[in-house]
């Protein structure tokens, strides 16, 4: 048994030891009997939840409407949850009835998938009434039940499918599948949070590429709540192999609005459908801007054999200390990782260097301050200063100017004396 199933134990061994039954479940017993590493260990139980609470005086009802209450020992969570049944499905997303029940078959039934309907109980038995042992050996997902009945219930299960198909490698089963397609217009009545989550899974799984076929495929994105902008909806999943070698999820997103071509705006508008933080939406924009601002010139000065290095070098750094250095790494490791661009690496190499120069905290790492610089120049603070500083940023990133104090001051010095010229 892994280890963190292992470390939980002790507390299904107090609950038996209570009188209640109590088993691993879920996704746990999926990944332990696949050997994947674990999520999370969840806990089904005849206890209710106030039994729970009663035996374990540090745990906290975090969804006492559904009978789950978090349990903390050993220094960890679990979530443990009343066996229960569902019914009443309204708007084809949640149940209106939750009725707690004696036993684990009937908390299994309703359950997703196969391969998620499977209980293990402390002597380390499985239990697998729909046989998820069987569909995880051949890799299928299969619904538990009659497939269409299951989707028209809870529509979001239908995304979980492809999730799970994607993240997994599997298939989906014929029934499930057909079941799929004709249900695909539910989706509709599921928040775009829930479904933003679940493409958050699929892009952070080993293939977004599959995810975006089996999406392709299923129409499912045509009847999310909120319409999401037709370059994303219209996906060619062809485009999008070299995505996985990314390791970073938004790395990923920002690859995929350039490999679909989609223009920064649409990428925005994705992002604030599918509920993205707004500090994490703010930072993917970041990356778009700089990805749309030196794409199409990077491309031309990489494949010129007599390139314009001062230009190239100009505009990328200005691009980069717009947008910020981690808006730049993202286009390097796309560039590298999905061979974007023919393989130059003396190219690359030049891009690392002047890179390397551009100071990471804007104008705070200038070392001089503008009261000493006006000081100098004997001006008053004013908004010149700023755009001096940001001129002096450039001048260093461009390693035109030593960044330190003196040699600063001069480069200010010469650029007053010229101004002062030029009238
Ligand atoms: P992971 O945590 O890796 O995303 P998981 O299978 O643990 O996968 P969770 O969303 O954590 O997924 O749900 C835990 C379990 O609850 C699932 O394995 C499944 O048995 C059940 N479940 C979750 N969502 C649904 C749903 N919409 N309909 C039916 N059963 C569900
Ligand atoms: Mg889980």
């Amino acid at each position: 048994l892994p280890a963190l199933i292992q470390e939980a134990l002790p507390l299904l061994h107090r609950l038996a030891a209570n009188g209640y039954q109590a088993f691993f479940v879920g996704g746990c017993v999926r990944d332990a009997a696949a050997g994947r590493p674990l999520a999370d260990v969840d806990i089904a139980t005849s206890a209710l939840p106030a039994d729970v609470m009663e035996l374990f005086p540090d745990s906290i009802p975090t969804g006492l409407q559904h009978g789950t209450v978090t349990v903390k020992t050993g220094g960890k969570l679990y979530e443990v949850t009343t066996f229960r049944t569902e019914s009443g499905y309204a708007d084809h997303r949640r149940p209106q009835e939750v009725e707690f029940i004696a036993d684990l078959h009937g908390d299994l039934l309703r359950r997703d998938f196969t391969v998620n309907a499977m209980a293990l109980d402390p002597k380390g038995t499985i239990i697998d009434p729909f046989h998820g042992l069987e569909d995880l050996r051949s890799g299928v997902i299969r619904a538990v039940g009659t497939p269409r009945s299951r989707f028209t219930e809870d529509a979001l299960r239908m995304i979980r499918a492809i999730r799970f198909a994607s993240v997994f490698g599997f298939s989906i089963s014929h029934r499930t599948w057909k079941a799929l397609r004709e249900c695909a217009p539910l989706l509709r009545y599921i928040a775009m949070e829930r479904v933003g989550a679940e493409l958050d899974k699929m892009m952070k799984g080993p293939s977004p590429a599959s995810a975006a076929a089996w999406l392709h495929a299923s129409g499912l994105l045509s009847h999310t709540k909120e319409p999401l902008p037709p370059a994303f909806t219209a996906a060619r999943p062809a485009a999008l192999g070299g995505l996985a070698l990314l390791p970073d999820a938004d790395d990923r997103w920002a690859a995929l609005s350039l490999a679909l071509e989609a223009d920064s705006k649409s990428a925005g508008q994705l992002f604030r459908r599918l509920k993205f933080s707004k500090a994490r939406a703010d930072a993917l924009m970041s990356k778009l801007i700089f990805h749309e601002a030196v794409d199409a010139e990077a491309k031309e000065w990489w494949s010129n054999p007599e390139p314009d290095d001062f230009s190239m070098r100009k505009m990328w750094v200005s691009a980069a200390l717009a947008c910020g250095i981690t808006a730049v790494r993202s286009w390097l490791d796309m560039t590298e990782r999905m061979t974007r661009l023919p393989e130059r690496p003396e190219r690359l190499a030049r891009l690392r260097q002047w890179t390397m120069q551009i100071p990471e905290n804007g104008v705070a790492s200038l070392n001089v301050d503008g009261r000493e610089i006006a000081g100098k120049l004997q001006e008053r603070p004013g908004p010149w200063l700023g755009a001096l500083m940001r001129r002096l940023l450039l001048e260093v990133a461009m390693d035109h100017v030593a960044n330190e104090r003196e040699p600063l001051l001069d480069w200010c010095r010469q650029w007053s004396r010229e101004k002062e010229n030029e009238h």
